[in-house]
């Protein structure tokens, strides 16, 4: 039994047209699956006229329908508006014996319609949503087998649209678990203090780009980045300027590397940097660059005086030819060494020259 007790009150009339909106069948194209049931009730009915209609705020629409040749028509010259108003079907054998329609301009004009019989189409929670109806230009009646087949194809109307309804559910909850998904994996990839790559997401970027050149893509360089004398600016301005100075320095590595160069946090106040396709003598521009901008930028805003900090470095080429590992220890040594030789400079590969 629907939910047509109350159908007048503008509350009703509301949850009714939010069902119906729910559905979202509304202005869709025409569809194979709706035209056959209509041509099926047109032919069991022997009517010349078969619609499948929703009853929407101002006017009824139509889903499909043979032999009235429109998509909608206004909602006060609508007979299905009447036949949502009660459950089942609403027959009407001569509409120019019903008070309701005897006026109605599609009886009395053109196509002078003169029977109607209409099976409900409702919601699952039992809301009125428009009928499958059939109508002549005589006045006739339909037989019990034809009143069944009527109903059974409009329960198919709705028997589709709530698969597709549960189609497009199926879709969004997919869409929302590759959200989250790709939500997670990104958390699980990042520094939180930075938004940098974390150490373990760096390694894997490393390897593909370790594998990459295995198989003979032209090699890349690769950087290793200490903060000098970094535990003084925590024991002087404490923690949370020292996590400032962290933040900031992430912030100068994007601005100085190219889009596709890749930046991450190796550990406290360690990065690393991949520069793809870079040569040594790049990735040392690079360095220096940034070493540069570094030292010349006050890193805490509330510090007087203000705070300086500088960076060691060391660049290594990252070829096919060894290991990632190797690759890291090696730009670890230059990086040690760039420490030994007082800090604030670059040490690169090959010449192993200094940079200052
Ligand atoms: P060096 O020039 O030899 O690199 O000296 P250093 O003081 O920078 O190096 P050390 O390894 O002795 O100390 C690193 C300090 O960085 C110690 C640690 O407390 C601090 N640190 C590491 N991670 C963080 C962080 O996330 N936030 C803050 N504020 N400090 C951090
Ligand atoms: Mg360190
Ligand atoms: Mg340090």
């Amino acid at each position: 039994m629907g939910k047509q007790n109350d159908l007048c009150s503008a509350e009703y009339e509301h949850q009714r047209l939010q069902a119906l909106a729910d559905y979202r069948i509304l202005d869709t194209p025409e569809e194979p699956v709706f035209d056959d049931i209509v041509e099926l009730a047109s032919l069991i009915c022997e009517a010349p006229i078969a619609v499948i209609n929703f009853i929407d705020c101002h006017r009824q629409w139509f889903k499909s329908e043979k032999g009235l040749g429109v998509r909608e028509t206004p909602l006060d010259i609508s007979i299905c508006a009447h036949a949502i108003l009660q459950p089942g079907l609403f027959i009407v054998p001569d509409t120019t014996q019903d008070p309701r329609f005897a006026n109605n301009p599609l009886v009395t004009g053109e196509p002078y319609l003169r029977f109607y019989a209409g099976a409900l189409l409702e919601s699952r929670d039992g809301y009125p949503l428009g009928t499958l109806c059939v109508l002549d230009y005589q006045p006739r009646d339909l037989t019990q087998r034809q009143c069944f087949a009527l109903q059974t194809l409009a329960n198919q109307v709705m028997a589709h649209l709530e698969l597709m309804q549960a189609h497009r559910q199926q879709a969004e909850l997919i869409r929302e678990l590759e959200a989250t998904r790709d939500e997670l994996a990104r958390h699980a990839s990042t520094d939180p203090l930075t938004g940098l790559l974390n150490r373990r997401a760096f390694e894997q970027r490393l390897q593909q780009e370790v594998a990459l050149m295995q198989r003979g893509a032209s090699s890349s360089s690769l950087m290793l980045i200490d903060l000098d004398h970094f535990k003084t600016v925590n024991d002087t301005l404490g923690h949370k300027a020292g996590d400032e100075v962290i933040v900031r320095f992430a912030y100068m590595c994007r601005e100085v590397f190219r889009q596709a160069d890749v930046i991450g946090r190796w550990g406290g106040e360690e990065f690393v940097v991949m520069l793809p396709r870079a040569s040594v003598m790049e990735a040392e521009r690079a360095a220096e660059r940034l070493r540069q901008t570094l030292e010349s930028t006050p890193m805490v805003d509330t510090a007087t005086p203000p705070l300086y900090v500088t960076a060691s470095i060391g660049v290594c080429s990252l070829n096919g030819a060894s290991s990632m590992d190797e690759c890291l220890h090696r730009t670890d040594e230059l990086l040690y060494q760039a420490k030994e030789n007082g800090r604030n400079c670059t040490v690169c590969e090959q010449e192993k020259v200094e940079v200052r």
